[in-house]
């Protein structure tokens, strides 16, 4: 029996309150039940008294044995224990004539003599007269206000004592019996209803992290294990979510890096198999240098969302002009826009400032206007708009582009995810400007939203609070 487990501390817990509870209702019944013989031993004693004396009083000739043994069997039936009967006159003496023979004598004791002189009964429990004490009733004959005889009245404790000693044996047998009995029935009761927990762990350590698909069963009963099971069901469908995140995240990661890897390698191989000119040498090592600092560009990428993501991205906190920002970025991708036939426009321009890391906001305009820009064909347009909205400074970028399903708008923002139309198209993206746009924004206390229309073009948000 391992005692740390449930089963068997509820077992134990049980158990012990169902004897402490058997104690107290065992002595309170003992206590009762004693309490109530020697309450009807006392009644009967009286009663015999009473009938007695209603017998003696002005009779000249004793009370026959016969008489006084109907008295006695009137009040207690046929008892086979030792009962006692005596006179005294007032002053204590033992009449013999109408007493029971001297060996079954009772003593007349100072408190039951005043209390008789005074014409009051009084009982006691009196020992050494026989095998068993003996309760003893005094009581007084009184005869016009006058104190003429005592009668006194004896009943061996032996019954009471005997009904006693039954009660504890029978208590004494069912108890352990009872405490046995109960354990078990707890000892198996805790096994039905710990069943469950026992399935479910079972189920739970199945579960591994390279198979989440797996769920703990839920019973349906809707009671606290088949709540347990629902949550833990629930946690690991997050889980598997985020497991499969990351799993995809680095298997993306490295097929993003082994392509340039492959052309760098493949360009190098195919320079090396001859001797080459000065110039050839110098076209190659150019177009290595791309595939370099494409890879470059795309451990910086992940490097920052790494950081991001574990809430270590360092910020520069400096006033940031955004409409000049804006400017900026619009002037350095003019050309751009120009040689993909997109008109790029500044629409309505507020000036506005904020507290932010002007470098890390530049990249996030840049890479929403870059965006736009590649994802507008021929004769597109794109609007950059700076506004303010309530506490936050607005930034709009529009196209009349591609646009992006509906079912896709909810995914761009994950790393390395690319829409279905996006990648048909020539340019060479990463997946990962708008997540580490949107992280930079949010590292600004603010968010980057789309709506988009496929055919019709996006609008991008970023909204960045304005800390005054
Ligand atoms: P990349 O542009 O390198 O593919 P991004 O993370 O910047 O990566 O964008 C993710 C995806 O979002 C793009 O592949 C494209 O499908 C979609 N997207 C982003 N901006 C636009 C836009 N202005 N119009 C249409 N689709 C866009």
């Amino acid at each position: 029996m391992y005692l740390r487990s449930i089963r068997t501390r509820l077992t134990i817990w049980y158990t012990s309150l169902l004897t402490v509870s058997l104690v107290i209702l065992g002595g309170t019944a003992y206590g009762l039940m004693s309490y109530s013989l020697s309450h009807e031993m006392d009644n009967a004693l009286h009663s015999v008294a009473g009938a007695l004396i209603e017998q003696d009083p002005g009779r000249s000739t004793a009370l026959l044995p016969s008489e006084i043994e109907q008295a006695f069997r009137r009040f207690f039936g046929f008892s086979p224990w030792d009962q006692y009967f005596q006179m005294r006159d007032p002053s204590g003496n033992r009449d013999e004539r109408r007493s029971s023979p001297s060996n079954r004598k009772l003593p007349l004791s100072r408190n039951a003599l005043q209390n008789a002189l005074r014409g009051l009964p009084y009982f006691e429990t009196v020992e050494g007269i026989g095998e068993y004490p003996v309760r003893v009733l005094t009581m007084p004959v009184v005869q016009s206000n006058r104190v003429v005889n005592m009668i006194q009245v004896g009943m061996s404790l032996q019954n009471i004592d005997e009904t006693r000693f039954r009660f504890l044996l029978i208590m004494a047998g069912v108890f352990p019996l009872g405490l046995i009995l109960a354990a078990s029935g707890g000892w198996l009761l805790a096994h039905r209803a710990l069943k469950p927990v026992n399935r479910m762990s079972a189920a739970a350590r199945r579960i591994s992290a390279e198979d989440l698909s797996q769920r703990v069963n839920e019973t349906g009963t809707g009671d606290e294990l088949d709540n347990l099971a629902k949550t833990l069901n629930r946690m690991l469908d997050r889980l598997d979510v985020a497991f499969s995140q990351v799993r995809r995240f680095s298997a993306d990661a490295s097929h993003e890096l082994q392509t340039p890897l492959t052309i760098l390698k493949g360009e190098m191989e195919l320079a090396l198999r001859s001797e080459r000119t000065p110039e050839e040498y110098r076209a190659t090592l150019e177009s290595a240098l791309e595939e370099v600092d494409r890879i470059a560009h795309l451990v910086e990428g992940l490097l920052l969302l790494a950081r991001a993501e574990a809430g270590v991205l360092r910020m520069d906190r400096r006033e940031v002009d955004l409409l000049q920002m804006l400017e900026e970025v619009y002037l350095r991708l003019r050309p751009l826009a120009d040689s993909h036939c997109v008109e790029l426009r500044l629409g309505s321009m507020e000036p506005l400032r904020i507290q932010g890391d002007g470098e890390r906001l530049q990249a996030m305009i840049f890479n929403l206007v870059d965006n736009a820009i590649k994802y507008t064909g021929a004769k597109g347009r794109v609007t950059l708009e700076l506004r303010r909205e309530r506490e936050y400074a607005s930034i709009l970028v529009s196209d009349t582009g591609i646009g992006i399903p509906i079912e896709e708008q909810g995914n761009i923002f994950q790393a390395f995810y690319r829409a279905s139309e996006a990648r048909g198209l020539s340019e060479r993206g990463t997946g990962l400007g708008l997540p580490i746009a949107q992280s930079i924004a949010s590292a600004h206390g603010g968010n980057i939203s789309v709506e988009s229309a496929p055919g019709q073009g996006s609008s991008f948000k970023a909204m960045l609070p304005i800390t005054s």
